[in-house]
């Protein structure tokens, strides 16, 4: 088995465990935070905030109504009681309950314009409700698809590792380092196939010495470009 060989066996495992830390990040991220789920929960609480905001309008143009009817039953008792006989204060009280009446007439309009405004409301607050609701449901069918991905992804994670320890077994400590540093400079990429006497990684064509070196079971090439470590197959 070349020197090359094992770091190539390594390196298969290691893009492997990458790949699978990769997507179990992703999975965390998105079990922790979702976005649609967030937006029918700020909508839902914006809409009940609006729905409560309607019903005190609604019961403020109530009162004023009933205030007025008050105030034209006060005015009714009087002109009807038969206390005030005076025909100019009876004409002041029936000019009173004209102005009273129309005022009502108006009140009574605004009442029914919040009235429908509140009936919007409750109805748009029922909507995101039920937005929510069925959000709620995706996201949990949804997490139930990713928490089975997680799991899976953690059984596959432990089996790496330990194929991961068997393709470190006999390789020298100096190739490791060397791996190591090149993983870390070469976007986790430290070995790669030399394909038709070209670098699979960066796609320049070897020299015929390189590529011949490149095959040597007990030295390693890198190469010329990239200095990524050869691996001739
Ligand atoms: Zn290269």
């Amino acid at each position: 088995m070349s020197q090359a060989f094992k770091l190539y066996r390594l390196q298969q495992v290691d893009t492997q465990l990458d790949k699978a830390h990769t997507r179990l990040k992703e999975i965390e991220a998105a079990l922790q935070e979702d976005a649609a789920q967030r937006k029918a929960e700020a909508d839902l609480e914006a809409s009940q905030n609006a729905h409560e905001e309607a019903q005190k309008l609604l019961k403020g143009a109530e009162q004023d109504v009933q205030a007025q009817q008050i105030k034209i039953e006060q005015n009714q008792a009087r002109l009807y009681s038969g206390k005030v006989t005076n025909p100019k204060e009876l004409q002041d009280l029936e000019q009173e309950a004209e102005a009273l009446k129309r005022y009502l007439a108006e009140l009574e309009e605004v009442q029914l314009e919040k009235m429908i405004a509140f009936e919007e409301a409750t109805t748009q607050q029922e909507d995101a409700g039920q937005t929510l609701e069925s959000v709620r449901a995706d996201v949990a069918s949804q997490n139930s698809a990713l928490t089975t991905e997680q799991n899976s992804l953690e059984a596959e994670t432990g089996r790496l590792q330990e194929e991961r320890t068997a393709a470190l077994d006999g390789v020298p400590a100096e190739d490791v380092a060397l791996y190591e540093s090149l993983r870390e400079q070469r976007a986790g990429l430290a070995i790669v196939k030399v394909d038709n006497m070209i670098c699979s990684a960066c796609g320049t064509t070897l020299s015929q010495a390189l590529a011949q070196a490149a095959r040597s079971p007990n030295k390693l090439s890198r190469c010329s470009t990239c200095k990524r470590i050869l691996y001739a197959g």
